[in-house]
């Protein structure tokens, strides 16, 4: 590597054999630290990673940190660079990466960073794990009967960005086409936007989605979509999802027509059940029963807000861990922004990117690391020493810094 990027030594990289990674004992991982409060996170979750890895395996395994540059910190070491090439091919390189959030920088041309990260690296999956830690506030009367994870298609959809501002000689021209070649009607100055929906993007969203639920002995996967409305585009998610099911995974998958006609309705040993809802069905439903979802596989827009309501239901993005995965590559992040004002303050909840980092160390394979610290965390959240976001939501809670927050946790393991 040239530039500013170097690996340290000691470690070796993360290979792929057979569709599969392949980690050694000391790994290479990269770390993008992110702006405003990234900093402060990545400082105090990196400290109970290393202490929960050394706790875990004695010595024997070890995390070898390189750090990559994106935004404000890039644009300072590569003359205004906020992406650089060199972090792009050391995401690929080293295949498992985590990063704090980033600034998307105010500005005619900039694409936010984190569609361009999407984008560039082909990341089509976003996955969001969302379920209740002992301790955490909560709106909802039986919080622990969340425990979902969301697979969001991160490419299409309306997010495109094929759209045609209302009064623009493009949006004239496609609008003319849409009337005189397509006979449409709508009205005069109507913005227009296109909402792809593919059989190639919507394939590899939910065969994602189902070889999770296998590996990771979930129930059922759940397509959620509004078919009934938007026929060829969700309609056509629903279709290409059980479609998939059956020709790939015809063996270990069961729909849930047959859980009922086939097996009166008790799921048969190590079948996943492949189900869909309506998308505005899915909000009530993650409200009033949420114990009938695991996975969830989903469209862009649906998966957006669906994600962040969820999260709510359990503690809010301040805690919500997530990732964007290509076949190959990881990269793993905080939900939440760079809350600005909150910058170098030590102050706000490391939990979105602590959790974000249990979420890789399961990914790499260190389940007994990753399990050390849910269990450290719900200890000290339950004893109620807690952040400002939490403290104001907890009677009698003792409010801590980030940095002693991650010290109770590391003590606690
Ligand atoms: P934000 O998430 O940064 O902050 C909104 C509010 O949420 C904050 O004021 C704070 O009250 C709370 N909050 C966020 N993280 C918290 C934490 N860890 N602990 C406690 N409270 C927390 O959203 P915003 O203000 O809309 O965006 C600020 C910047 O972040 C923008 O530049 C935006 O583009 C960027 N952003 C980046 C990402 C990302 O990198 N993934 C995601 C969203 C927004």
């Amino acid at each position: 590597m040239t530039g500013h990027i170097s690996y340290p030594s000691g470690g070796q990289k993360i290979t792929v054999k057979d569709g599969k990674i392949q980690v050694p004992d000391e790994p290479v991982l990269g770390y993008v630290e992110g702006d405003g409060i990234g900093p402060d996170i990545t400082k105090a979750s990196m400290r109970i990673w290393d202490a929960a890895v050394q706790k875990a395996y004695g010595g024997k395994r070890k995390i070898h940190w390189a750090e990559l540059y994106m935004g404000e910190k890039a644009a300072g070491l590569y003359d205004g660079d906020y992406f650089p090439e060199e972090t792009k091919e050391a995401l690929k390189d080293l295949l498992v990466s985590i990063k704090g959030p980033l600034t998307t920088p105010v500005g005619g041309g900039f694409r936010s960073l984190n569609v361009a990260l999407r984008q560039d690296l082909d990341l089509y999956a976003c996955v969001r794990p969302v379920r209740h830690y002992d301790g955490v506030p909560s709106p909802l009367r039986h919080p622990e009967d969340v425990d979902v994870v969301i697979f969001r298609e991160n490419t299409e959809d309306v997010y495109a960005g094929i759209e045609y501002q209302s009064g623009s000689d493009d949006n004239r021209k496609v609008a003319d086409f849409l009337r005189k070649e397509m006979g449409e009607r709508f009205f005069e100055d109507a913005g227009l936007g296109v909402k792809p929906i593919s059989e190639f993007g919507s394939k590899r969203l939910v065969r994602k989605a189902i070889q999770y639920a296998i590996d990771n002995n979930r129930e059922s996967v759940t397509l959620v979509h509004k078919g009934n409305i938007m026929k060829f585009t969700e309609g056509a998610f629903r279709h290409w999802g059980y479609e998939l099911a059956r020709e790939e995974f015809g063996d270990v998958t069961i729909t849930e027509e047959e859980l009922y006609s086939t097996y009166g309705g008790k799921r048969p040993e190590g079948k996943v059940v492949i189900k869909d809802r309506i998308a505005d069905i899915i909000f009530q439903m993650m409200l009033l029963r949420p114990n009938e979802f695991d996975v969830l596989a989903t469209m862009n827009l649906n998966g957006d807000y669906l994600s962040d309501a969820v999260a709510a239901e359990v503690g809010g993005v301040g805690i919500a861990p997530g990732a964007n995965m290509s076949d190959n590559i990881a990269v793993f992040e905080a939900t939440h922004g760079t809350a600005p004002k909150y910058a170098n303050q030590d102050k706000v909840n490391p939990g979105s990117l602590l959790f974000s980092g249990v979420m890789m160390l399961h990914h790499i394979g260190w389940s007994e690391a990753a399990d050390l610290i849910t269990a450290a965390y719900e200890q000290v959240v339950t004893s109620k020493i807690v952040t400002y976001d939490f403290a104001r939501q907890i009677e009698g809670a003792a409010e801590v810094r980030t940095s002693q927050f991650a010290d109770a946790i590391i003590a606690e393991m």
